[in-house]
Formats: C-alpha cells, structure tokens, sequence
C-alpha cells in the first residue's frame, strides 16, 4: 500500500485513501512499535552564523525525529506528527527524542576531537504542559552529565500562547536549570507582546513561510524587518528557518537576522556528518 511520491519518499498509505481516521487508527500501533523498538532516529540540521570576517560557521544543531518503518520506508515527520498530537504519542515520542539528542551529547563530548555545539530539541505543545516534563528533562540530563547549556529547547509559538501564565512559569524553570530557549514558528501565532517580553527566551525562529521568497515580497520584507527590530530590541536573537535562496539570504542579512538555517546551507544529517559540513564561505 505504499507508494512513491516524487523524489523516493514514500507514504505509510497511498494517497488516494482519503480516510484520515483510518489512517490514523493504523499508524497508532505501528507509532507505537516504532517507539519501542527503535525505528525512529535523529537528523541534524546546523544553525549557521556569519562572523565578521564574512564566514559562515555552524554554531548548533537542530534536532529533527525520522522513521524509519521497516514495511513502508519514511513516514515524514509531516504526516507522523501531527497523527502522534492528535493520539497524545507525541509525549513519547518528545521523550525518545530527548533522549537520543541527550544521548548524543554525551556521545559527543567523549569525542576529545569533537567540538561540540549546542542542540536543539523540540518541545510538543503536549509534553510543554504537563507538569513532569520538567523533572523528566532534568532526570534525563542529569543521568547523563551533560550541561544544560548544550541543550536549547524549541516551543512553538501555538504551543506557548495556550497557557500564556504556564507557559512564563516552564520557561522561568527550564532558564534556571541552565536551558537555552527558543520560540519556533515565529509569526503563525498571535504571541501578546506584553508576554514576550517577559519570557526568558534567548532565540526566537521566524518561520519559514516568511523567509520564503523573502527577497521578492515586499510585505513579507517589512514583516521580516518588524519581527528582526522588535526581537532585537527585546534583547533576542533571531533566526531564520528554511533559507533555501542566496538571494533571501542577503535579504535576512541585511536586515540583520543573526542566525540561519536551511538547505541553502545543509539539509538535516546524519550525527556522524556533523563535524565536517562545507559551508559556503563568503557571500558577495
Ligand atoms: P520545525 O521545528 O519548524 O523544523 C523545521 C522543518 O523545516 C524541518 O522539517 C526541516 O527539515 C525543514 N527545513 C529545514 N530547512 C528547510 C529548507 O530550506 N526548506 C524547506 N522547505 N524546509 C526546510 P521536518 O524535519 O520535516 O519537521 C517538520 C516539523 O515536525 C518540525 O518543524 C517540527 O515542528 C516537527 N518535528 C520534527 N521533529 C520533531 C520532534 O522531535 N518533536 C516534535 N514535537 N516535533 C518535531
Ligand atoms: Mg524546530
Ligand atoms: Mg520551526
Ligand atoms: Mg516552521
């Protein structure tokens, strides 16, 4: 029942079974053996800075969950997620994933020749509200020995706006305990300004329907423009996910975003190609 699509991925079930329910009643149990038995694993995708003499370099990592199911191939993250937070599996698969990114880390720093970055795992609306998610994360990272200034913690724009007082008081612990934070999806909310400013967040990720064509859309350049002004004078740093052009690079970099990420510079890879991605080394 698999089918190709374009460029060799394949989707659980063809395309033509319009029956979203029955999708989502097959893959719970086949989700749920994936979790077990360790068909998921994790990609990297850098963060990438340009520093002053014009280079660029990898300044984290970006955590992203794959599956690999054994009797169908892929399952985008596109189709898997959104079917694990309607089913609520999505807590257990954020709990995989910190652990393997963990587990990483760990791995990493054993590496002397390593220079290890900062990761960057994230959170689920659903794994954000509930009141273990905390002492899970630091049981997890205190087990490993890695510091919490390694590990950044992507929450979505939708997820922090849910519970706005909540959402202050996780943040406030989770900055306590050593965390780097970062708001994902910037701009697809409707985030109160009053409340970002008092969340101790250090990046905010302006979402990629924005950057998108950046360079040839005027008003998604004075978006770009307000978001970039309003972060900086909030003290935060910006990023900006899914750069795929030159040109919408230039675009962000004149308007000052500090960090990019996108294929423009490297697609998610696997751990083991972390230390040696070619960036491209001066933009004109
Ligand atoms: P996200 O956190 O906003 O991640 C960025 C997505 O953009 C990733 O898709 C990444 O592969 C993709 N991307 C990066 N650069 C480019 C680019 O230049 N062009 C385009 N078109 N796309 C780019 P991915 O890996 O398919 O993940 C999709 C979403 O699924 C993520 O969006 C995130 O919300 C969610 N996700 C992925 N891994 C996890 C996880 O471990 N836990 C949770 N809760 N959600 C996850
Ligand atoms: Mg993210
Ligand atoms: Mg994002
Ligand atoms: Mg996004």
């Amino acid at each position: 029942h698999a089918k190709n699509e374009g460029r060799g991925r394949v989707s659980f079930f063809a395309k033509s079974m319009q029956d979203k329910v029955q999708f989502r009643v097959a893959l719970k149990p086949a989700l749920q053996k994936a979790i077990t038995e360790d068909e998921l694993f994790l990609l990297y995708q850098p963060k990438v800075e340009r520093s002053a003499d014009g280079r660029f370099r990898a300044v984290g990592y970006e955590a992203l969950v794959r599956w690999n199911n054994p009797e169908t191939g892929m399952v985008s993250p596109g189709e898997f997620i959104p079917a694990a937070e309607d089913s609520g599996q999505i807590v257990e698969v954020d709990r995989w994933v910190m652990k393997a990114a963990v587990a990483q880390l760990a791995q990493w720093l054993k590496e002397p020749q390593t220079q290890v970055l900062p990761v960057a795992i994230n959170v689920s609306a659903a794994l954000f509200s509930r009141s273990e998610f905390v002492d899970d994360l630091r049981a997890i990272v205190e087990s490993s020995g890695v510091p919490s200034s390694l590990i950044e913690l992507e929450i979505t724009e939708h997820a922090a706006i849910v519970d706005m007082e909540n959402t202050l008081k996780t943040l406030r612990e989770l900055r306590a305990m050593g965390f780097r934070l970062a708001i994902d999806d910037f701009g697809t909310g409707y985030s109160s300004l009053a409340y970002l400013r008092e969340f101790p967040i250090d990046h905010l990720k302006i979402d990629l329907s924005f950057v998108r064509d950046v360079h040839i859309d005027p008003q998604k350049q004075g978006l770009v423009k307000a978001i970039i002004a309003m972060a900086h004078s909030l003290g935060l740093k910006t990023i900006a996910e899914g750069v795929e052009g030159r040109e919408e690079l230039e675009l962000l970099l004149t308007n000052d975003c500090d960090a990019f990420q996108g294929y423009y510079f490297s697609k998610p890879i696997p751990a083991s190609e972390c230390g040696r991605i070619k960036l491209p080394s001066v933009t004109a």
